[in-house]
């Protein structure tokens, strides 16, 4: 859960990165901008600022910020039908991108409070311009370094609110309080 002044603040320090960033958008689109918690109300640590620019039956395209050190939850998009595959492409910043295989952790933190819940230890350090496809079924999550991080997120067919996570406690939809 998250108050109204989080997900406004949320909105603003993201539209503020992006524009710097020269991603262009309209000013009334920021209405659609997601600040997510994903259910965990530690928003700083596991959260994400979400800004859809299109959404179809086949493609959708995503600009994500994230502020230093703040995760998006491991999760995966299930291999069904054809599968959400999807790129990450990096603006500005740096994202560390964290899937599996050998562990060489090195620059991220693993937040505290559900590190069971983080078993992908295999780090990708993504700099603007670099460009990183997930086939569908491969567990990731992904993190800001010491400076936010600006990047695409584009894939087939979206379907976040079934996405399935590592953490059990999650709830993809943000609940929004006074
Ligand atoms: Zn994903």
């Amino acid at each position: 859960m998250i108050t109204k002044k989080q997900q406004r603040e949320g909105r603003e320090k993201a539209a503020r990165l992006m524009r710097e960033a020269g991603v262009v958008f309209q000013e009334q689109e920021l209405e659609k901008l997601e600040v997510a918690d994903f259910g965990l109300s530690r928003l700083e640590t596991e959260g994400a600022q979400i800004f859809s620019l299109f959404d179809t039956k086949r493609l959708a395209a995503r600009v994500i910020t994230l502020f230093p050190y703040q995760t998006e939850p491991e999760h995966w998009h299930e291999p069904e039908d054809t599968g959400k595959e999807e790129t990450f492409r990096v603006i500005a910043g740096t994202l560390l991108l964290y899937v599996d295989g050998e562990d060489t952790l090195s620059r991220g933190k693993i937040p505290e409070e559900s590190r069971a819940y983080y078993t992908c230890r295999h780090e990708l350090v993504l700099g603007p311009g670099d460009t990183v496809t997930l086939e569908p079924g491969k567990k990731h999550w992904f993190q800001a370094g010491e400076e936010p991080v600006v990047f695409y997120s584009m894939s087939t067919t979206a379907s976040d609110a079934r996405d399935p996570f590592t953490d059990p406690h999650i709830v993809r939809v943000t609940q929004i309080t006074e």
